[in-house]
């Protein structure tokens, strides 16, 4: 299959799972994530019309995201790896949202940096739904608590847009299912609990083998790679496979 013929599955994919459920598909956002591939398997993505990219690694991003700036292309940067807090500047300063928010510690720092290099930057708080001991973000019962503290600090220029997750590995999606719905449960607890004060409108959840059953349980936001781009290139070296 050629690029255009995938990223136009993956499209009918998406508005078939929004109709699914009578949802509008212009309210969910695709993020392409082009970890590992080079910046001409972006700039033909964006040939095919899509203007929103994931990427895990800060300094790999940043060179794509510099080589194809010059071009005026007008694309959105969504960082979805763990971020370090001494990468948070760097972040902050290139991409437009960062997904994976899991300490306050890193959201005191991005908000700092944010307010110091005067950038608008939206930000989801990562939840390990599945409570898997090998992935980042808050467990679902820190969640709440982490808001309530949240609430009493200025965010400044950081704007908080809802909540992301990257769940265990499972077979079927239909076993994913119930954590996406979890996900949006939590979410609306969180947002009944403080009593309207904040919106949280987004959700991001589902990748390649799961974002249909994701968008049915509210999916905003879904991070495809390799239902776009066929497999990704493997790592040089051991080091860099750290997601
Ligand atoms: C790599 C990655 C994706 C995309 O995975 P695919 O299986 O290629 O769709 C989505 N989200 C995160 C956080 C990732 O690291």
């Amino acid at each position: 299959m050629s690029m255009k013929e995938r990223i136009d599955s993956v499209l009918e994919r998406v508005r078939n799972a929004a109709a699914r459920v009578g949802r509008d598909p212009s309210e969910i956002k695709l993020v392409a994530v082009t970890k590992r591939f080079p910046p001409g398997v972006v700039e033909e993505a964006v040939g095919h019309g899509l203007r929103v990219f994931g990427e895990n690694y800060v300094q790999e991003a940043v060179s794509k995201i510099e080589a194809l700036r010059e071009r005026g292309y007008g694309l959105e940067w969504h960082f979805i790896g763990h971020l370090q807090k001494n990468k948070a500047r760097k972040a902050v300063e290139y991409f437009d949202w960062i997904e994976t928010v899991d300490s306050m510690a890193l959201m005191k720092r991005l908000m700092r940096v944010a307010r110091e290099v005067q950038k608008e930057t939206d930000v989801l708080i990562q939840v390990n739904i599945s409570e898997d001991p090998g992935k980042a973000g808050l467990m679902p019962n820190e969640v709440l608590p982490f808001f309530r503290e949240l609430m009493a600090m200025d965010a400044g220029p950081v704007r908080i847009q809802g909540l992301m997750t990257i769940t265990r590995f499972v077979a079927s999606p239909r076993e994913a299912r119930e954590w996406f719905k979890d996900l949006r449960l939590l979410r609306d607890h969180v947002v009944e609990q403080l009593g309207g004060s904040i919106a949280l409108p987004h959700l991001s959840m589902g990748m390649s083998n799961d974002f249909e059953v994701a968008i049915e349980e509210g999916a905003t936001i879904v991070r495809v790679g390799q239902a776009l781009f066929g497999p990704r290139p493997t790592p040089k070296t051991r080091g860099e496979l750290n997601v």
